[in-house]
């Protein structure tokens, strides 16, 4: 199979689809890669290293979509790639079809076979190619709450780790999933004191088990929540119920009540935010605005800052489904997998997940 890997075209998107290393893979397998030219550099991944790796550099966008029947990208198309698609090719990539119908018809009209990574999800409810971005913003919101709350950034000037006779920061972790433990972790790692707050008993009792450092959990209730975010420094909004809005746990009176100059990272802004001061998305260029003297920080894509990082993390869960379909085509790839079968959104014309169908009132 020609496997193809484009440069990202969507702003501020520095990510690849597939590394070196990844290529290299393929190509052992018997595949032929085409990668266009500077499609790596966002992520310090550069030509020659595809070249040596056995992958074939192509100059233009154009070049990839004409060769390629598998093309592997990061984020879902953007209007000047729709007319590019060829009928049948299958594209693998973050789709989020259900938020947009443009990018739908526009795979349906050329007949594409749209295997997203989001949809995509094991037995246990896990969803393999959406935890590893969850990993970095949850690493990444504490290394911002710390950098805000330095006082020549807006903060009150506390050091998260304090310093002996000067007790640490108070960091509350709202929401104890993949977000919110690997932002305890970090936390923890940095000296805060850390209280972790689920729902979830369960998860709680997990997370005591396995950190260690000053942490206490607490089962999240209006009460709980309202108590620990007011003596907060730094909160890290990380909670999410699959498939619909975020839940508000902070109301506007509690962010009222909190000390001047502490800091709101609501990493669930993806999905609406959890707060209820956070009521728009910011961006990597102008991230913060304070509110009720509290700075907030509500970037939707926060692994773009770490694109390297976020490269690395996101094609080691990918790959081995891209040689999956490489090897075995769509059709007996996703005969013989359920979890790459659950990413197939679109295939020959035809709407192939609920949700997607719904929300554009199509049918499936
Ligand atoms: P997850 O499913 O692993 O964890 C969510 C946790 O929230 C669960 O433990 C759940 O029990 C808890 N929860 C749900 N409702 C609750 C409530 N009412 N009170 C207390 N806890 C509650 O999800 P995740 O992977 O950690 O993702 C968290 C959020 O971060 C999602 O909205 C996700 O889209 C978002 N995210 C954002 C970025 C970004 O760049 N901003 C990047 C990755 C993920």
């Amino acid at each position: 199979m020609v496997v193809g890997v484009p440069k990202e075209i969507k702003k501020d998107e520095n990510r690849v689809a597939l590394t070196p290393a990844g290529a290299a893979e393929l190509v052992q397998a018997g595949h032929r890669v085409v990668v266009e030219q500077g499609a790596g550099a966002g992520s310090g991944m550069a030509d020659e290293e595809y070249r040596a790796a056995g992958a074939t550099l192509v100059p233009t966008h154009a070049d990839v979509f004409a060769e390629a029947d598998l093309i592997i990208k990061v984020k879902e198309p953007v209007e000047p790639e729709f007319n590019l698609f060829r009928p049948g090719q299958i594209l693998f990539t973050y789709l989020h079809l259900a938020a947009t119908e443009p990018v739908t018809r526009a795979l349906l009209q050329r007949r594409v076979t749209g295997v997203a990574y989001e949809t995509m999800q094991e037995p246990n409810g896990a969803l393999p190619l959406l935890t590893p971005m969850s990993e970095v913003a949850g690493r990444m919101s504490v290394q911002v709450g710390a950098q805000f709350l330095e006082e020549i950034h807006g903060g009150r000037g506390v050091l998260l780790g304090g310093v002996p006779g000067v007790p640490p920061a108070e960091v509350v972790v709202l929401g104890a999933g993949t977000v919110g433990s690997n932002a305890a972790r970090i936390a923890l790692g940095m000296g805060a004191h850390v209280t972790i707050m689920d729902k979830r008993v369960d998860r709680l009792r997990y997370l005591e088990d396995v950190l260690t450092g000053n942490r206490i959990t607490v089962v999240a209730n209006q009460q709980t929540v309202d108590r620990a975010v007011r003596y907060a420094d730094l909160v890290i909004g990380a909670v999410l119920v699959p498939g619909a809005r975020a839940p508000r746990l902070v109301g506007e009176e509690t962010v009222k009540g909190m000390k001047p100059g502490a800091v709101i990272v609501d990493v669930a802004v993806d999905q609406g935010g959890c707060i209820e001061t956070v009521d728009h998305p910011t961006t990597h260029s102008d991230p913060v605005y304070v509110k009720h003297g509290v700075v907030h920080y509500a970037v939707a894509n926060m692994p773009g800052a770490v694109p390297r990082t976020s490269t690395l993390a996101l094609t080691n869960a990918t790959l081995p489904y891209a040689v999956e379909l490489a090897r075995k085509g769509v059709r007996q790839a996703v005969a013989e997998d359920p979890v790459l079968a659950g990413g197939v959104n679109v295939i020959d014309g035809h709407v192939t997940h609920a949700a997607v169908a719904e929300a554009h009132d199509m049918e499936y």
